[in-house]
């Protein structure tokens, strides 16, 4: 399917060893993109960077790496520099429209009209925000707080409309940065009761720590939900299980081309790196007939070592694979 995903005959494989028995029939995946490169400027960076994803080439996508399973979305606005983000909008919305099993976050900037956000809510069937470091108005876009690229009257819409907010957190330690949890939990336990927040990738921990070192914290906050996206170190899986209501996890791919390429996001240490195996200068095979898989398949078989690791039962991986979806989003799936 166009250049997306090169799928090879280890990744068949895999699935058929690991995943065909193993990952649920329903999949609800709580975290992909759309990209439209016709909506972003000529001059960014991103600019034709990864090819276009609409909903048909994400269905397709679904196909190659989901065999024989049922998947269904919450799709979310996808923060590339440049973008037209009403356009970007619209085209999602008009994308999903037809599909009430779908649902969708608005991309939101600290830019952002409160009146355009409030229509969008309510006139394209927005369930919530994707916000995004990107647009930190302190013009760092590593460390930056949440109120950086959220603003304080975007909450408070946020929070008399009950919307869910996907959050990649910023700064290097994620979830467990002192100021990122201080506000956290000012914002569930004061500030915005009604506002629903998921941290993406299991609170940015592509690396053991900061989900162990927060988890304390976290699971005693309410309105705390998680995506698995990304992920491929299986430590912050096992700490998350262990830890957490399982009822507040979501499964989540990050596709497309954040997960299609063959390789890992790598831990050495407190370092995470995304690591595209076939670009590794040193790569060879003399040693082994073996071959690498997609990042999305290391996710999954981290997520399933955690799994037996913690004992999870059969319903509880349903649960995280997409009947906590289902129940939060109400979403009507027979
Ligand atoms: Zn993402």
């Amino acid at each position: 399917m166009d250049n997306l995903i090169e799928y090879r005959k280890s990744d068949e494989e895999i699935w058929i060893e690991e995943f065909e028995d193993w990952v649920p029939q329903r999949i609800y995946d709580s975290h992909i993109h759309m990209i439209n490169n016709a909506l972003i400027e000529e001059s960014s960076l991103h600019k034709n960077r990864f090819p276009d994803t609409p909903l048909n080439t994400i269905n397709k996508w679904y196909k190659t790496v989901f065999p024989n399973r049922d998947v269904n979305s919450l799709i979310l606005g996808k923060p590339l520099i440049g973008t037209d983000i009403n356009a970007h909008n619209e085209f999602i919305h008009k994308e999903i429209k037809n599909n009430n099993l779908l649902r969708s976050h608005r991309l939101t900037t600290p830019k952002d009209k409160l009146e355009q956000i409030e229509n969008d809510i309510k006139e394209k069937g927005f369930q919530g925000l994707k916000v995004y470091r990107y647009v930190s108005s302190n013009g760092d876009i590593n460390e930056c707080n949440i109120d950086d690229y959220l603003t304080h009257e975007q909450m408070e819409l946020a929070n008399n409309m009950g919307l869910w907010i996907t959050l990649h957190m910023a700064k290097q330690d994620g979830c467990n940065d002192k100021e990122n949890l201080k506000n956290l939990t000012e914002y569930t336990t004061k500030r915005y009761p009604n506002i629903k927040w998921i941290l993406a990738h299991v609170g940015r921990s592509f690396t053991y720590r900061p989900i162990e070192k927060a988890i304390d914290t976290l699971k005693n906050l309410p309105n705390i939900w998680y995506d698995l996206s990304a992920v491929t170190d299986i430590r912050p899986f096992m700490t998350l299980f262990k830890n957490e209501n399982l009822k507040r996890i979501f499964y989540g791919s990050d596709g497309i081309e954040s997960v299609s390429f063959h390789g890992a996001y790598t831990a050495y240490g407190h370092f995470h790196y995304q690591v595209a195996i076939d670009q590794v200068e040193s790569l060879n095979y003399s040693h082994t007939s073996n071959r690498p898989i997609i990042s999305l398949y290391e996710q999954l078989l981290s997520i399933k070592q955690a799994s037996k690791f913690c004992e999870l039962s059969e319903e509880q991986i349903e649960d995280i694979f997409w009947k906590n979806a289902v129940r939060e989003f109400n979403i009507d799936w027979q």
